[in-house]
């Protein structure tokens, strides 16, 4: 069933579409295709919401689409999309896709390992078939530059409307397709501030296990999503209460029970800091948040180490930061940009109590000094007991030179 939404009572105003996006959907019109504003962008409109991007749907494939862009390129393999680059700003354009249980779906194009889920994607297909092998109903809506009208094929208008989060379909079987969805279930929640509806919430704690099929870089992905969302802390929150934590940071949901540190604090207060700072258009660092998140692992590594090795504090935090590390990315996948500086950012835990003559300067002109000073006010913040450690630190960068001399005495 199709349902067209006219702009009189969709009411999106055409200054919020995005140009480049919509010169996109003009050039495949012109060449004869199909061309839509498509997914997150449409529901974030119709909720009063900045889109962060505006992707695109068209009948044209990857390969007829390319030759109409000077500055397209074809990208991915699982599921194979067309880049078209404005300067930054980079417009997604996806081919209609049909699900898997279709004729056309010869096995080159699609496959599905014997755990149900998606390998891969390439099945081409109609605009309503294309609507339905979406995840939620509020993802599906489609924007015709024609007449600017939405059509919706699974009722998104109305759920939107509800504050409803609805997966389309048989909610356990779109799960098993793709275990990812259960993560974009409570990223949407919390982002969207709807309720999931029942049938969608109720399979997802039993089919959480899935998520162990998941690639590692995949779920890092997914994980920066998340965090980055600008809704980390209700993002969390809807994570626990699915049981889906466990299956991204497994070492620190362990550490949520543990007695000795502040975890669940740290934790809350890491993601309520850069939510925050989101929301003042600041920037966060994946990093941090890492360093953050994985501090209480690591501090309960480096406690055994020390019970059973006599290795020295600065070989023993590097080996626990390897222990930890190795660990978590078997769960989600940390390339190598990320996991230095989070290194960094650990390290500088240990040396930031040693401030005297030179030190302090010296550790202030680290790359990670800030994010570190960062770190270490949240630790206090969050109950661990430092002896006003961080406050020191805030006020010695406030301080002129000569009052740091004095906040410095010479070693002896
Ligand atoms: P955001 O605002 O976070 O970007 P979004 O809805 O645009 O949200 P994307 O990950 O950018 O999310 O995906 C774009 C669209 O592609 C979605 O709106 C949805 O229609 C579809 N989609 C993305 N991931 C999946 C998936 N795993 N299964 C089914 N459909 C998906
Ligand atoms: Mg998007």
């Amino acid at each position: 069933t199709r349902r067209v939404i006219p702009e009189s009572e969709h009411q999106i105003p055409r200054r919020r579409l995005d140009d480049n996006a919509m010169k996109v959907v003009y050039r495949l019109e012109d060449a004869g295709y199909e061309g839509y504003l498509v997914g997150g962008c449409i529901r974030d409109l119709l909720m009063q919401k900045q889109p962060k991007d505006f992707d695109i749907a068209t009948s044209a494939h990857p390969e007829q689409a390319v030759e109409l862009f000077r500055r397209g390129r074809l990208i991915g393999r699982r599921f194979k999309l067309l880049h078209v680059r404005f300067g930054r700003e980079i417009i997604e354009v996806a081919t209609f896709r049909a699900s898997h249980n279709h004729d056309k779906a010869g096995k080159d194009n699609a496959r599905t390992a014997d755990t149900g889920m998606i390998v891969r994607d390439n099945v081409y297909g109609t605009i309503e078939e294309d609507a339905l092998r979406r995840d939620f109903t509020v993802n599906a809506l489609y924007y015709d530059a024609k007449d600017h009208s939405l059509i919706d094929f699974a009722n998104g208008y109305r759920d939107i409307q509800d504050r409803c989060l609805r997966m389309i379909g048989d909610a356990s079987e779109r799960y098993r397709e793709d275990p990812v969805r259960m993560i974009r279930a409570a990223r949407f929640a919390a982002k969207l501030g709807f309720e999931i509806e029942p049938d969608t919430a109720r399979p997802i704690h039993e089919l959480a296990p899935l998520m162990r099929n998941v690639a590692p870089a995949r779920l890092f992905d997914e994980v920066l999503k998340l965090l980055q969302s600008g809704h980390g802390e209700a993002s969390f929150r809807q994570l626990r209460r699915f049981g889906l934590f466990q299956y991204l940071f497994p070492l620190t949901d362990e550490a949520l029970d543990d007695e000795d540190y502040p975890v669940e604090t740290l934790v809350v207060n890491a993601l309520c800091n850069t939510d925050r700072r989101l929301a003042q258009g600041k920037s966060v660092t994946p990093a941090f948040l890492f360093a953050a998140l994985l501090w209480y692992p690591l501090q309960r590594r480096m406690q055994e180490l020390e019970d059973e090795t006599d290795l020295p504090p600065v070989p023993r935090l590097h080996e626990a930061a390897n222990q930890v590390l190795a660990e978590q990315v078997k769960h989600t996948a940390i390339p190598r940009r990320f996991s230095t500086p989070v290194r960094e950012i650990w390290e500088l835990q240990l040396r930031l109590p040693r401030r005297h003559g030179k030190k302090a300067d010296q550790l202030m002109e680290q790359p990670r000094f800030r994010a570190a000073y960062d770190l270490l006010l949240l630790r206090e913040n969050s109950g661990e007991d430092l002896d006003g450690l961080s406050q020191w630190w805030t006020d010695y960068q406030a301080a002129n030179p000569v009052s740091r001399r004095e906040m410095t005495p010479q070693e002896r």
